[in-house]
């Protein structure tokens, strides 16, 4: 187990855009293992490579559903229906909240370790994690989607509701 530093916001390098991974070697599954145990050890539920320093098209997740851990290799989105809105954290923005609208359903693509063409059909949190993690591939941070103003307000208000016991 190895574990890796998660670079915090102003490291330029969450800013830039990873590369397409070409060859899944020995170098790139240690890799997705040490982003494993570093995504487990820091509680998130999702990991980009760029957020350990690496430029590579890299994601694991794992939102506690039937899927388990996912390895994503050069992740893409297919296609996006409808409509969420929920409150998102980033390991690389700590102690920061902020509601994003992302899609209601999300169907992407990846290449799993074994070089097979994977597809998957997310809702609830894997499809909020998914633009997540695909968004810091490109370089864009939560922070720059999230609602602002009296929208914001809104769903800050809606929240609180809901989960008032
Ligand atoms: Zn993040």
């Amino acid at each position: 187990m190895a574990l890796r530093n998660v670079r915090v916001v102003e490291d330029p390098i969450l800013r830039k855009k990873a590369k397409i991974v070409n060859k899944i070697d020995d170098k790139i599954k240690d890799l997705l293992e040490d982003m494993k145990d570093t995504m487990y050890k820091t509680q998130g539920v999702g990991l980009a490579a760029n957020q350990i320093g690496i430029l590579k098209r890299l994601v694991t997740i794992d939102v506690n559903d039937e899927h388990g851990l996912l390895k994503l290799i050069n992740p893409e989105i297919l296609e996006i229906k409808g409509e969420q809105v929920g409150p998102e954290g980033c390991l690389s923005i700590p102690e920061t909240q902020g509601f994003v609208k992302r899609p209601e359903y999300v169907k992407f693509k990846y290449t799993d370790i074994d070089g097979n063409e994977q597809i998957i059909e997310a809702t609830e949190l894997l499809a909020v994690c998914i633009c997540h993690e695909i968004d810091h591939l490109n370089g864009i941070l939560f922070t720059d989607r999230a609602l602002v103003g009296e929208e914001a307000e809104k769903y800050e208000r809606l929240y609180n509701t809901e989960n008032r016991a």
